[in-house]
């Protein structure tokens, strides 16, 4: 068997570790806006406005500002800051996944395309969080995967390198970026997959 390099674990959030589902908040906020759920969710949904948030061109207050003159939200303004990080479901077995690492001794890092709404919500809802090295967030380093930026602030932070680095994504996109820098880069559709073949590196 070839020699494992592998010394850090880095992990996509959204759709790796954690579900999520916009159409929960915008069913939530509908009734007391303008728009149906349907149509509001086509507002934040990857849509250009959540792309320049979580770029962090624009912070937490003019995000909301946006939202609720798109929308005509009627409610409380944080309150909705507080509904859009509670969009998140745990995949329990990846974040066992993740447990086993930091039992293990190995050290993993967020890597994450995300807002503080949503940082906020999982660090406090979510105990495995605390779990992590470190963290590379979009909105801090004003960079979004797939551009290069955010993939060397990973490797500043980490001081690792290429094939030190093992990448799980659920976008192929991304995983191409890592990939593309040396890194051992893999595509995460099902946890039936991807936990044996992490937990077979370190055996
Ligand atoms: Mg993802």
């Amino acid at each position: 068997m070839k020699p494992n390099p592998t010394k850090a674990v880095v992990f996509d959030l959204g759709k790796v570790l954690l579900d999520f589902d916009y159409g929960l908040l915008a069913r939530r906020v509908a009734p007391r806006c303008r728009l149906t759920a349907e149509e509001f969710r086509r507002e934040v949904d990857q849509s250009p406005l959540l792309h320049r948030y979580e770029t962090g061109l624009i912070d937490d207050q003019g995000f909301l500002d946006a939202v609720i003159g798109r929308s005509g939200f009627e409610g409380d303004r944080d309150e909705l800051g507080r509904l859009f990080g509670d969009i998140f479901t745990p995949i329990p077995e990846m974040v066992d996944l993740h447990g086993r690492l930091v039992a293990l001794g190995i050290p993993t890092y967020v890597f994450s395309n995300t807002n503080a709404f949503a940082i906020r919500h999982i660090r406090e809802s979510y105990p495995f969080y605390s779990g992590f090295t470190g963290e590379i967030l979009s909105f801090e380093v004003r960079s979004m995967k797939p551009d290069a930026g955010i993939y060397v602030a990973l490797e500043n932070l980490s001081g690792l390198r290429g094939p030190d680095l093992l990448y799980i994504d659920d976008r192929p996109e991304n995983v191409e970026a890592g990939t593309a820098r040396g890194w051992q880069a893999w595509l995460h559709s099902d946890p039936s997959v991807t936990v044996p073949r992490v937990l077979d590196l370190f055996r």
